[in-house]
């Protein structure tokens, strides 16, 4: 493509709502084949609500609420966010708050180790989970939240319910990747949280292949095995777990709502904070190098 043409895209991209950090990223969209999709955030609004609560013998929705409202005040993500209003005001006092990214949060709340997290974190942290509460977050089609806390000081925990939080799909999002596969890309939902949610939202918006339950690293992993396998990647996420993979693809596309990390670690941002966005930038990507009128 001569200069002039990329400067009047990036121009014609600024319109549209998407800005580039350079001339190279009109280039590179325009010739990238596949296109990976975070959920959270991306696909679907980002804005949570919790759902419901599932309790294990013993236990009541308050004091769930309550410790889950402490550990997930230290935290930024959609997940804290929701559970922090549910929670109320009120929540105990927080300490030795670690965010374990991708996965959950833990830290002590009233003296007791507590965590709240993936099921697969849950095992991290060496906690029984009953078997009534596994099977609801199994079985659950929503963001599921493993909630558990020992029972003394120096004593592991143990799972006690789980918050069910969800989230619903962005208004364009089936409308875009329509146009996305219309333009011949592979679309790939990849993310963080469980398969039975990630299938009912990639059955929603039309996307057939779904990699699910992967860490922040297991990101990166899978857009280095579809780039080892010729594929030209590139990314959209929002999230502070998508950054080291925005950074690894090609292309590295952030929400214009999402994280700072996500967009210091892109190529480009889409300002209308829409997957529209991203088909708009592929198509005015060609045009400028030619490949299409
Ligand atoms: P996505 O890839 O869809 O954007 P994330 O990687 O952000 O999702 O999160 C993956 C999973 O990790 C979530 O579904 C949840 O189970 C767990 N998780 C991440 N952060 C938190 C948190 N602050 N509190 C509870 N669970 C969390
Ligand atoms: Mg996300």
């Amino acid at each position: 493509a001569t200069p002039v043409a990329v400067l009047v895209g990036t121009g014609r991209g600024a319109q549209l709502g998407v800005l580039v950090t350079g001339p190279e990223a009109i280039e590179t969209a325009g010739r990238i084949d596949t296109l990976v999709l975070d959920k959270t955030g991306t696909v679907t609004s980002g804005r949570m609500s919790v759902h419901g609560v599932v309790l294990g013998r013993g236990v009541e929705r308050d004091e769930v609420l309550r410790v889950a409202g402490a550990l997930e005040s230290g935290s930024e993500h959609p997940i804290a966010r929701a559970i922090v209003a549910e929670a109320g005001a009120g929540v105990p006092a927080l300490t030795g708050f670690r965010n374990h990214a991708g996965r959950g949060v833990s830290g002590e709340v009233a003296g007791r180790e507590a965590f709240a997290g993936s099921l697969s974190f849950a095992a991290d942290r060496g906690a029984r989970v009953p078997e009534e509460i596994e099977r609801a977050a199994t079985e659950a089609a929503s963001t599921v939240v493993i909630v558990g806390w020992s029972s003394a000081a120096g004593m592991s925990p143990t799972a006690r319910a789980a918050i069910l939080v969800g989230d619903t799909v962005r208004d364009d999002s089936a409308a875009a990747i329509a146009q996305l596969r219309g333009l011949g890309l592979d679309v790939v939902l990849l993310t963080g949280d469980g398969e039975g949610i990630a299938r009912k939202v990639a059955d929603e918006v039309g996307i057939d292949t779904v990699i699910a339950g992967v860490s922040p690293e297991g990101k990166v992993d899978e857009i280095r095995r579809l780039q080892s396998g010729g594929r030209r990647v590139a990314m959209v996420g929002d999230g502070v777990n998508d950054a080291a993979a925005l950074a690894t693809a090609e292309l590295g596309i952030a929400m214009g709502g999402g994280t700072d990390a996500a967009m210091h670690a892109s190529d480009v941002t889409l300002v209308r904070d829409s997957l529209t966005a991203a088909a708009d930038a592929v198509r005015l990507s060609r045009r400028v190098l030619g490949i299409i009128r």
